[in-house]
């Protein structure tokens, strides 16, 4: 299953899908390509796959990528390799909704995909934790509080919402709906196959 999660810039993804990867090693994450410089502590093809303009735009030439979107300035991309991964186990996917819009309208190729939005409790939160990352320039924060009030207005495209108050709250939801998801009769007809045959064994 692929498992999208949304939401404005500074909403909590990266700190959210960090603890869920911790606790669910049996997840994979979709290792995106960006020609965004990498931040300190970050690695190369654990966190992104960091490449210069010209090689994105060469990859985005051969038809590389599922998705992509320039978020800030630079460019964001989910490769078709990464995608591939979600056949063997569920893929957790941190892209802007801009992408999570572009693989929602591939949803009848991509019909196992989860799509979690994941939104601030308030405005003034947001403005918080943006300022607490002290990465940004003045600039730079009010793009991205403009980008969050236009993604939040798309909401209705997504299927289940996360409201990131309290962390570990908010983790225990992502979880819930994870598992839901898999108690779905699409996923649960094989199981479902095999105790209706011991039935008819007797
Ligand atoms: P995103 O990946 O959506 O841009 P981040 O995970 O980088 O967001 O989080 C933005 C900032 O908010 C970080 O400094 C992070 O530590 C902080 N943060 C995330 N979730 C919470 C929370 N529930 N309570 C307080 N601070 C949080
Ligand atoms: P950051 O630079 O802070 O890691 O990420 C900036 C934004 O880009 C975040 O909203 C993140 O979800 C988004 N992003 C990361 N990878 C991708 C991707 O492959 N595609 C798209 N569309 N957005 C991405």
């Amino acid at each position: 299953m692929l498992i999208v999660i949304t939401g404005p810039s500074g909403a909590g993804k990266t700190t959210l899908i960090r603890r869920l990867l911790e606790k669910h090693p049996e997840l994979k994450f979709s290792v995106s390509h960006t020609t965004r410089p990498p931040r300190p502590g970050e690695i190369d093809g654990v966190d992104y796959h960091f490449v210069s303009e010209a090689e994105f735009t060469r990859l985005l030439k051969k038809g590389f990528f599922v998705e992509w979107a320039v978020v800030h300035g630079f460019h964001y991309g989910t490769s078709k390799n990464e995608f591939k991964k979600s056949r063997f186990s569920d893929l957790i996917l941190d892209i802007d909704v801009q992408g999570a819009k572009q693989i929602r309208n591939m949803n009848q190729k991509v019909k196992e995909a989860l799509f979690i939005f994941i939104l601030p409790p308030s405005r003034a939160c947001l403005e918080k934790r943006l300022m607490a990352r002290g990465d940004l320039s003045m600039a730079e924060f009010e793009l991205r509080l403009r980008k969050a009030s236009q993604e939040i207005k798309s909401y209705r495209l997504f299927d289940y919402f996360v409201i990131n108050d309290d962390l570990d709250r908010a983790l225990d939801q992502i979880e819930a709906i994870i598992l839901a998801e898999h108690l779905r009769l699409s996923k649960m007809k094989k199981q479902i196959k095999e105790i209706l045959n011991s039935f008819r064994m007797k």
